[in-house]
């Protein structure tokens, strides 16, 4: 069954963008998900097409509307999680990632301006998401990040070659460094464990030094696997 991304958006012409190309853009063409995309202008309801207002208390900027934001949802909506991209979100993660590879499909509305009227986050019980801790000046960008991270993730999307198996927050851990040939460039060498055709020492290698990067640079993310180290899925 296909994938189905629905994204809503005031400018549509971001998609899809980056994903029309390499991996994403090549499992949109083979039919592995699909990608339909709503100007939510199209709902506006007067001859100005005004999608956004003032908000209420003052202050800076324009809001969007919740009742046109709510039949552009209604367009699409069919029983997938609805996610509104917003910097007050939850942080958005791998394990999510995962999680909305396994499911139909998802929903994503682009915010701009000042975000969205709290109230049809909340009748919609959007998933509020943010991709971390700055502010872009809409949700198209993040939307993109998230569907890039889940598209990669379909059956069929990446090869034996790109494996998601090893790779950096599947295991709790940052991923051990990489080398090709030239085994030596400009008198650095690759190390010579990767050189030894010792699969077990290659293997213990790429371990301790997913360990000692992790510790190193994320100690958030090195505490809880110091105490329960979580295995590859
Ligand atoms: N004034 C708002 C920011 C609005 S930015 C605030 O301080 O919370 C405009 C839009 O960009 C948002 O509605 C959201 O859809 C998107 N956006 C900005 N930063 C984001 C982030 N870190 N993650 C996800 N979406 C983001």
């Amino acid at each position: 069954m296909t994938w189905r991304a629905s994204v809503l958006t005031l400018f549509p012409a971001m998609f899809p963008g980056p994903l029309g190309q390499s991996l994403a853009g090549r499992a949109l063409e083979t039919g592995i998900w699909s990608l339909d995309v709503t100007n939510i202008r199209d709902f506006a309801q007067d001859r100005h097409r005004t999608v956004d207002d003032t908000p209420f208390g003052g202050g800076a900027g324009m809001v969007l509307r919740p009742d046109i934001v709510d039949a552009a949802v209604e367009s699409v909506a069919d029983g997938r999680k609805v996610v509104v991209l917003t910097p007050r979100g939850r942080r958005f993660t791998q394990v999510d990632a995962r999680r909305f590879a396994a499911g139909p499909g998802i929903v994503l509305l682009c915010g701009r301006y000042e975000g969205v009227d709290q109230r049809v986050i909340e009748a919609r019980a959007m998933d509020e998401i943010s991709i971390g801790d700055y502010v872009l000046s809409g949700g198209e960008l993040a939307a993109l990040v998230l569907l890039d991270s889940i598209v990669r993730l379909l059956p069929g999307v990446m090869g034996a070659a790109e494996s998601a198996v090893d790779e950096s927050f599947s295991t709790g851990l940052l991923e051990y460094p990489h080398y090709t040939r030239p085994a030596e460039w400009q008198g650095r060498r690759v190390p010579d464990v990767l050189l030894s055709g010792n699969h077990g020492a290659v293997a213990a290698w790429r371990q301790a030094e997913s360990e000692r990067i992790t510790r190193e640079r994320r100690p958030d993310l090195w505490a809880p696997h110091a105490s329960a180290p979580i295995a590859a899925p």
